[in-house]
């Protein structure tokens, strides 16, 4: 046989096997894996996702925070309406959660509030000025409407 006039010069065990010599490897899970695209760098989505979130972090948050300034409103309310809807299963799923990690969530609150006891204070002591404006604003004007 005359190997040398067949096809396109790729041997035909090499075709069946998926062409080997692209195969890389995923450097977020070091798995190897054959990219669809010549672009694809990652094995899969799941991946992909996983360093972008880190990688981009700042980048997410930012977009984030503006969206959600940009849709305060919509979200308030969404959020509003599904807290009414369903109001009990989110109570009972956070009476479950809390009870079950009562001694985490307990203990983290207190190094939280000992390592931030000044700012804490602070905003404390803002909340209350700004409550205590409202109240005189209040006994100026009457009620809103
Ligand atoms: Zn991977």
């Amino acid at each position: 046989m005359d190997s040398s006039r067949g096809g396109f010069g790729l041997p035909c065990s090499a075709a069946k096997e998926g062409r080997p010599q692209v195969s890389r490897r995923c450097p977020h899970c070091r798995k190897a894996f054959e990219p669809s695209t010549g672009k694809q760098r990652y094995c899969g989505r799941k991946c992909y996702r996983a360093v972008y979130g880190v990688v981009n972090r700042k980048k997410i948050r930012k977009r984030k925070t503006a969206y959600r300034a940009a849709n305060r409103d919509r979200i308030h309310k969404k959020q509003a309406a599904y807290y009414a809807a369903n109001r009990e299963a989110i109570n009972k799923r956070h009476a479950a959660y809390y009870a079950a990690n009562r001694g985490g969530i307990l203990k983290r609150r207190a190094a939280y509030y000992v390592a931030n006891r000044e700012r804490i204070a602070k905003r404390d002591a803002g909340r209350y000025a700004a409550k205590k404006m409202e109240r005189k604003r209040l006994a100026q004007t009457g009620p809103a409407r």
